[in-house]
C-alpha cells in the first residue's frame, strides 16, 4: 500500500482496464513529452518548493478543517467540513491549475489553453497564467458565456483571452473541440491543461497528484483535532478531481468508509443526470476509459445537473476501478437535496457550500441521521457565491 501513488497509473496511465491514452499519433507525441516532462520536473526540489511556496503565500494553504458543531448536534453524527472554499478563487480547482502553471513554466511554454463549462476552471487557469505571466486562452461556448457572464468578465479581467465558441449546441463539447483545435495548432509553445481527474494519460495522473495536498492536510488537521481517523469521507464526483484529493489520504485506513456522491439530476432517466458509476457502463471519452453515459453505439448521453461543475459523462479513471474494487462506495444526491443542503449549511452555519459541493454535504447529512456519534469528514470543495444569483431567483431565499 505504501508504494500506491508509484504504481498507479500504469507507464501506459492504466488504472486496472481504465484511462490510458487514445489519440492520434502526433497528439500523442505531444502527451508523452509532457508525461517525461512532468515525472523528471515535477519530483525536483525546485519545482516541489516552489509549489509549496506558492501554495502557502498565494493560495492561502493550508485551508482549514471545520466542525459544523449546530449542524452535528441537530443531526446525531458529528459533521467536519476540510474548507477548499477558502482557497484562492473559492475552491479546489486552483491547486492544479497552479501546478499545472508552474510545469509549463518550467516546460518553456509561453500559452495555457483549456475549455470551460461554467467558467470555474477557465478564472482558476487565467489565475495561475496571470501569476506565472503567461498568455491564456479559454474556450467557451457562446450559450455558457451569455449564463455566467460574471465568470467570462474575471476571466478577461485576469488577462485571458476568451474565445467564443459557436459550433453546434455552442456549450462544453464544443468548447473542447475548439479548444483542443487551438492546442494542435501550436503544441510547441502552447498546453492543454485539463480541468479534472480526465483525459488521456498523464492528466489523470498529474491533477491527483496536485490535488493531493487536500487529504494530506485534512489527515493531520482531523487527526490533531479528534486523535482519530474519520469513520467516513465524503466527497462529491464530477470528473472526479476534488474527491481524488481527500480519498488519496485514507486509502489504506481500514475503517474509514469513503463515499463519492453524484449527481442524481431531477429525473433517473436520460438526459436528466449525470450520475455516470451508478448508471453507467465502460466505454471510451475524450481519449481514455471510463464508466460512461452512454447510447448503444458508444455516444455521450447528455447530461444534467443542477451544479454544472459536476454535469460530464464520464468520469476519472482512477474512481472507475475504485468502484469495480469497491474501494470507494459511490452513491447520489440530486438537485433537491443539493438545494436544501445548500441553503441548511448556510442558515446555520454562515457557510454558503458551492452547489457541488452541496451534493457531498447533503449525503454527509443523511448519514450524520442515521449513525449518530459517527464522524464525517466532507470535502466542502468550493463556496456558492457563484450560484446565488440563479438559486434566489428560481428557487427563493428558503427556509
Ligand atoms: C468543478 C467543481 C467540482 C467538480 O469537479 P471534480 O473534478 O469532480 O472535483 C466540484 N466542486 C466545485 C466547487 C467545482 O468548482
Amino acid at each position: 500500500m505504501k508504494d500506491y501513488f508509484k504504481e498507479q497509473p500504469t507507464k501506459e496511465g492504466f488504472f486496472g482496464p481504465y484511462g490510458g491514452s487514445f489519440l492520434p499519433e502526433h497528439l500523442q507525441q505531444e502527451m508523452d513529452r509532457i508525461t517525461d516532462a512532468y515525472y523528471s520536473i515535477s519530483k525536483s526540489h525546485q519545482f516541489i518548493s516552489e509549489l509549496r511556496s506558492i501554495r502557502k503565500h498565494f493560495q492561502g494553504r493550508p485551508t482549514p478543517v471545520y466542525f459544523a458543531k449546530t449542524l452535528s448536534d441537530e443531526l446525531g453524527g458529528r459533521i467536519y467540513l476540510k474548507r477548499e472554499d477558502l482557497n484562492h478563487t473559492g475552491a479546489h480547482k486552483l491547486n492544479h491549475c497552479m501546478g499545472e502553471g508552474l510545469l509549463a513554466k518550467y516546460m518553456g511554454k509561453k500559452k495555457l489553453i483549456a475549455e470551460t463549462g461554467a467558467g470555474q476552471h477557465g478564472v482558476a487557469l487565467a489565475t495561475a497564467a496571470a501569476y506565472f505571466g503567461l498568455e491564456c486562452e479559454i474556450h467557451m461556448g457562446e450559450v455558457d458565456m451569455k449564463k455566467e457572464h460574471p465568470n467570462v468578465v474575471r476571466m478577461r479581467l485576469l488577462g485571458a483571452e476568451v474565445v467564443p465558441v459557436t459550433a453546434g449546441l455552442k456549450t462544453l463539447k464544443e468548447a473542447v473541440d475548439s479548444a483542443f483545435q487551438a492546442y494542435l495548432e501550436d503544441p510547441v509553445n502552447s498546453i492543454y491543461c485539463i480541468g479534472s481527474v480526465v483525459g488521456p494519460h498523464p492528466f489523470p495522473m498529474m491533477v491527483r497528484d496536485f490535488q493531493r495536498v487536500v487529504g494530506i492536510e485534512a489527515k493531520e488537521q482531523f487527526y490533531e483535532m479528534t486523535g482519530e481517523m474519520p469513520d467516513n469521507v465524503v466527497a462529491c464526483v464530477g470528473g472526479g478531481s476534488n474527491a481524488m484529493g481527500i480519498f488519496s489520504a485514507f486509502l489504506e485506513e481500514e475503517d474509514t468508509t469513503l463515499y463519492g456522491v453524484e449527481p442524481a439530476g431531477r429525473a433517473l432517466t436520460k438526459g436528466e443526470h449525470a450520475a455516470t458509476m451508478t448508471y453507467g457502463r465502460p466505454g471510451l471519452i475524450h481519449g481514455f476509459k471510463c464508466y460512461l453515459l452512454q447510447d448503444d453505439e458508444g455516444n455521450p448521453d447528455p447530461v444534467y445537473s443542477i451544479a454544472s461543475g459536476l454535469d460530464y459523462p464520464g468520469v476519472g479513471p482512477e474512481h472507475s476501478m475504485f468502484k469495480d474494487q469497491g474501494k470507494v462506495v459511490y452513491t447520489t444526491a440530486g438537485d433537491s437535496e443539493a438545494l436544501e443542503a445548500f441553503y441548511t449549511l448556510s442558515r446555520k452555519e454562515g457557510i454558503i457550500p458551492a452547489l457541488e459541493s452541496a451534493h457531498a454535504l447533503a449525503f454527509a447529512m443523511k448519514l450524520a441521521r442515521e449513525r449518530p456519534r459517527s464522524s464525517i469528514l466532507v470535502n466542502l470543495s468550493g463556496r456558492g457565491d457563484k450560484d446565488i444569483d440563479f438559486i434566489v431567483e428560481n428557487y427563493g431565499l428558503g427556509g
